[in-house]
């Protein structure tokens, strides 16, 4: 098997080649037989890339902080087997809701290693996290305050929480993907007094243990310059919550946020480079204010999951409009995707069973909804497609599933595990009868 040299190899998976049919393979499998094998769309995660990815994320921070727990952001893509994959490879979960919950207790995890993130999550959902024993809950609101300590005050203990702040602090990303800037429905504001408010209510509270401070300042965070300027910030206010009040500081996280490369040309800074600009910033602040370093909590969702995976469709109606634009057509779009047509997010794509066609023209590759937005690729340079071709789409690990839905009455993809050759479905393909199971 030959390396394939295309251009947008380092968008694949690591374990991404071109066999000698010229076919695309992932994890040693060849993907027109996969297609063949499961159906289209088709999603393929790389095992490999998932294991090491999360071993560079322990690594890269572990050697430059003295205490780091890394979780996996599961909202970017939740599932029994990656749960468990995750796990083995020694990582915790944050999770937003009581569902994503249950997936990570039904994996078998322990719900220790669970952090309970959102801006309004239910009573319901409180109470579930609780009786299961989940490690921390991460407070947004002071509503959330007031629930906790009525839930905690029922059962008669205390539960361990860190408080979301938002530190004021412009990521410089879409907005539908910022979460850092003072005008966010997360978190308490650091600029208004709500985040010392909140400090002192949960101090006072008796059934809530405050360990310690949280942000997150928004997804898809090419620069690394908003984490430094984020935490010098943050940090700062805790030794001021610690010598005001005496706050205990035992765990202090950054978030997620770390950029993924989508598109040809923008690379994204490498695991590294964030650990380097974050515990640097840790250590500076903390010893500026005098305090002794707090466990780094790190969250990476997209850059976790988005290379391992990869959607295969297959290509049906082509419609060529002349002197306007060529429409092709694939089987799946923004029902299993909608990152194109909520934020005009970019992806590459080649085609699968005829890697070693040269491109000769562009093309739009439309998805097979009845919206006029669900275009997939806007402008795609791409041999000439034809019906039957399987186009390969490169870092759609994250938020495509994790977004899908049933639009146009549309079963969902069915979701395979590669490894050495091997290929395990993880997720099976809805059917029609799963569509109407909940109908009267
Ligand atoms: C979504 C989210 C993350 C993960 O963000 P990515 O951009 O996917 O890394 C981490 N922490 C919190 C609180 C989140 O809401």
């Amino acid at each position: 098997m030959t390396t394939a040299t295309f251009p947008t190899i380092g968008i694949f998976p690591s374990d991404t080649a071109v066999n000698p049919s010229g076919h695309l393979a992932i994890g040693g499998c060849d993907v027109t037989d996969l297609a063949a094998r499961f159906g289209t769309p088709l999603y393929v995660f790389d095992e490999a890339t998932l294991r090491t990815r999360s071993g560079e994320f322990i690594r890269e921070f572990g050697s430059r902080y003295p205490e780091v727990t890394v979780l996996y952001a599961s909202k970017a893509f939740i599932n029994k087997a990656l749960v468990r994959l995750f796990a083995e490879e020694g990582m915790g979960f944050d999770v937003v809701s009581a569902g994503e919950l249950a997936v990570v207790q039904a994996a078998g995890v322990p719900l220790e290693r669970v952090y309970f993130h959102g801006n309004n999550k239910g009573p319901e959902e409180l109470r579930l996290a609780l009786e299961w024993g989940i490690g921390r809950i991460v407070v947004d609101n002071f509503y959330e305050l007031a629930t906790l300590e009525a839930l905690g005050a029922q059962r008669g203990r205390a539960q361990d929480v860190l408080l979301r702040i938002t530190p004021g602090v412009d990521p410089h990303t879409h907005a539908y993907i910022s979460t850092g800037a003072t005008d966010s429905k997360f978190g308490f504001p650091l600029a208004t007094g709500a985040a010392e408010q909140a400090v002192q209510r949960a101090m006072a509270l008796p059934h809530l243990n405050l360990i310690g401070l949280h942000m997150h300042l928004g997804s898809q965070l090419f620069e690394t310059e908003p984490y430094a300027l984020a935490i010098d910030g943050l940090v700062g206010f805790a030794a001021q919550m610690v010598r005001r009040h005496g706050l205990d500081l035992q765990e202090f996280s950054p978030g997620g946020g770390f950029a993924v490369q989508y598109v040809e040309g923008r690379a994204a800074p490498a695991i590294g480079v964030y650990a380097q600009i974050i515990s640097d910033a840790m250590k500076q602040a903390c010893a500026a204010h005098g305090l002794s370093l707090p466990r780094l909590i790190i969250e990476p969702g997209r850059s976790s999951v988005a290379r391992a995976g990869v959607a295969v469709y297959t290509v049906g109606a082509i419609k060529d409009i002349p002197g306007v634009r060529k429409y092709v057509s694939v089987d799946g779009g923004m029902a299993d995707n909608i990152r194109p047509a909520l934020y005009e997010a970019k992806y590459e794509a080649v085609v699968a069973n005829r890697m070693d066609a040269p491109p000769t023209e562009t093309v739009t590759i439309a998805g097979k909804y009845c919206e006029s937005g669900d275009i997939l690729i806007a402008g795609l340079h791409a041999p000439e497609l034809r019906p039957g071709d399987l186009l390969a789409l490169p870092a759609s690990g994250a938020y495509c599933l994790a977004m899908s839905s049933n639009y146009n009455a549309s079963p969902r993809p069915a979701v395979v595990l590669v490894k050495d050759g091997a290929a395990r479905l993880i997720r099976r393909r809805e059917t029609y009868q799963d569509l109407m199971q909940w109908d009267e």
